[in-house]
């Protein structure tokens, strides 16, 4: 399965581009060029809350991260 669509490149008025996660739909980050978003989508982790939160379940085969590193708002 490839990796490669998990996130959606969105342009903004302000010239930069922002990169959704396609599975939690949060923002991953912003930057100038779209090569640049590589790196935060490397380092996104999709957190388990909202991914019940969107679908109502947990796919097993997918919780296999532990709870940790999460962004509390
Ligand atoms: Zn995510």
């Amino acid at each position: 399965m490839p990796s490669n669509r998990q996130f959606a490149h969105r342009p903004l008025r302000s010239g930069m581009h922002e990169s959704i996660c396609l599975r939690c739909f949060r923002t991953v980050g912003a930057a100038g060029p779209v090569d640049s978003l590589s790196a935060q989508e490397a380092e996104h982790v999709c957190s388990t809350e909202d991914i019940v939160a969107l679908h109502g379940r947990i796919e097993p085969q997918k919780a296999t991260s532990p709870q940790q590193g999460e962004e509390s708002a």
